[in-house]
């Protein structure tokens, strides 16, 4: 049995608590060691964020601050051109040689997968826990490729840390139905002090950094 790392990659545009609620729930099914948070520098495919990486990089750490089991990985900070996630896992990779990773996602990241950059190649480096997401189906499409990977969630610990890579699960548990999209409009509209979705902390960092106060920007 290996240890179980997740790998949790995201836009952070800003972090939210369906962000969070997705991590703990990962944590206590999968029962991993740590969830890594990597924020993306350039997110291949989203409009460049108006936030700075540096900004949204500082966001999650307050949010996990506490959690000791979350960490923040700023490994995609620090390269240059779009964020590629194979990228991240062939340096995570060479960084846990010993360990197995998994990489998580919300369901609607897995349906747009295939226009990922060498997506059929993940695999090859880590399993894939794809979380239901509020208004998806409760079912899961799997892509060409990716059928007789699937394993039922049960089985996931156990067969997650004993091998390293190549196999897919499906956790139906649906984290509160927040998106960051929904939450830069409520930003730019309402009082700071009406927001809940996210932790006091990231609030009063924007507040202070003023972020998000023009509607029309991402
Ligand atoms: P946006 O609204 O800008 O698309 P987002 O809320 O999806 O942003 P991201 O940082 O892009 O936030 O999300 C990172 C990952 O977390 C993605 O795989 C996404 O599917 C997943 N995710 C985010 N929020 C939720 C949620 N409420 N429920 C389930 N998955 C989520």
């Amino acid at each position: 049995m290996m240890e179980l790392i997740g790998i949790f990659g995201g836009t952070f545009n800003p972090i939210h608590n369906g962000h969070l609620a997705l991590a703990q729930s990962v944590l206590e099914t999968l029962q991993c060691t740590q969830i890594r948070f990597v924020p993306a520098a350039l997110p291949p495919h989203k409009t460049a964020p108006a936030v700075t990486a540096q900004h949204r990089a500082a966001m999650v750490k307050l949010a996990i601050q506490g959690h000791h089991q979350f960490v923040l990985d700023t490994c995609e900070l620090d390269r240059q051109g779009p964020s590629y996630t194979i990228e991240t896992l062939h340096l995570l990779r060479q960084r846990f040689p010993h360990q197995s990773l998994c990489l998580l996602m919300g369901q609607d990241s897995y349906q747009k997968l295939p226009t990922w950059h060498r997506w059929t190649a993940l695999l090859d480096y880590a399993h894939l826990l794809v979380i239901h997401r509020a208004e998806a189906e409760k079912t899961l499409s799997l892509h060409a490729g990716h059928r007789g990977k699937l394993i039922n969630i049960e089985d996931a610990p156990t067969a997650f840390s004993t091998q390293a890579h190549g196999l897919i699960s499906y956790l139906t548990q649906t984290p509160p139905a927040i998106s960051s999209t929904g939450l830069r409009a409520s930003l730019a509209q309402h009082a700071l002090n009406t927001i809940t979705d996210m932790p006091a902390a990231v609030l009063q960092y924007i507040q202070q950094h003023h972020l998000y106060q023009h509607p029309a920007r991402e």
